[in-house]
């Protein structure tokens, strides 16, 4: 493989320990190494020469990682799995709708679970659904497996002999909806991102938003929101809550910290606003919206994109 100019050695492990072990051995050389998933975001990295690396160990052949599952409580998901695994999958409607909205169908065969969090774009698809449904990120390391919190995977990053074997994520409670606003849906990421997961159990509802931080948020204020206002007994809310929790959610967006610097894909202004169209669409879809009070005008929608 061609990397800025230079070619890289490249190995295909077709174990996770095999993985582990050529990482280990890199790391201790002091050798520049690099995963390579899918390589849609690595293979321009390296060619571009925004990145560069000795070492490249491709998963492709690691069929272990490659692996979905189900338990009792929880759904196991490898990270050699693909966008296009996932699309369709009933088990997690949610993320089989996210999974379906990435890219062109060449980066969904393609682009892997484990390449998502090991790029974690501010705008990745992935990662909005994930941050919402309160995943784990399974690792492993020349000191062994661990488990951790997404949002601890983010802030402190992968250690450099550490692969991302798989994420954790409980069985849908109820419904969840994935939206989001892109300027060409097949060939970049979204501006923003939205997930709502209801759990009918519990009487919960987790909101994340993509786009408007350096990482997906969860907007607190909203959930606590719409855990009072729900109806648990039938699942339903009024309109009026629907318009409420987006106003919530764009004043949480203006405040998150640091915020994504503005680009040319939209002011942060527009990026809140949008945020707060889709959390109040996404909330009344995942919640039977009752009739609103007599005189109140209906929710207009002011968005462009593909929600
Ligand atoms: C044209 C285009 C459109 C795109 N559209 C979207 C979109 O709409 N939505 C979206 O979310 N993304 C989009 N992407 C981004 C991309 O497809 C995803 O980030 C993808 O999931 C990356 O996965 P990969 O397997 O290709 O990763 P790779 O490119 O192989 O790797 C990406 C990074 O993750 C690391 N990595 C890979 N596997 C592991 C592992 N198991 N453990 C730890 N680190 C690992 C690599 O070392 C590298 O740093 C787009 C990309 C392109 C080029």
């Amino acid at each position: 493989m061609m990397a800025g100019g230079k070619s890289s050695a490249m190995f295909r492990p077709r174990t996770v320990g095999e993985a582990v072990e050529m990482l280990a051995a890199a790391h201790e050389s002091g050798t520049a190494v690099a995963l390579l998933g899918g390589g849609t975001d690595l293979v321009p990295a390296l060619r571009s020469g925004e990145r560069s690396a000795e070492t490249v160990v491709a998963l492709r052949r690691v069929l272990e990682l490659r692996v979905r599952g189900a338990g009792a409580d929880s759904l196991t998901i490898g990270a050699g799995v693909t966008y296009t695994d996932l699309d369709g999958w009933s088990l997690s409607p949610g993320l089989a709708r996210a999974a379906r909205v990435v890219g062109s169908v060449q980066i969904r065969n393609t682009g892997t679970v484990g390449g998502a969090l090991g790029s974690a774009r501010p705008g990745g698809d992935l990662l909005t659904f994930l941050t919402a449904a309160d995943a784990e990120v399974l690792t492993v390391s020349p000191r062994g497996p661990e488990r951790m919190p997404l949002p601890r995977f983010l802030a402190d990053g992968l250690a450099p002999d550490a692969l991302v074997t798989a994420v954790r994520l409980a069985r849908p409670g109820g419904p969840q909806v994935y939206l989001k606003i892109g300027g060409r849906q097949a060939a970049y990421p979204a501006v923003v991102s939205c997930a709502v997961l209801v759990d009918r159990v519990r009487h919960r509802l987790t909101c994340a938003i993509g786009g408007v931080g350096l990482l997906p948020v969860r907007m607190g204020e909203a959930e606590r929101y719409a855990r009072d206002e729900v109806d648990w007994s039938t699942g339903t809310v009024s309109s009026s809550a629907a318009r409420r929790f987006g106003d919530l959610v764009v004043e949480a967006a203006a405040r998150v910290s640091p915020a994504l610097p503005a680009g040319p894909r939209g002011s942060a202004e527009y990026r809140w606003h949008a945020a707060g169209v889709l959390a109040g669409r996404a909330f009344a879809r995942c919640l039977h919206l009752t009739a609103p009070p007599v005189g109140e005008p209906a929710r207009g929608s002011a968005a462009g994109g593909q929600p």
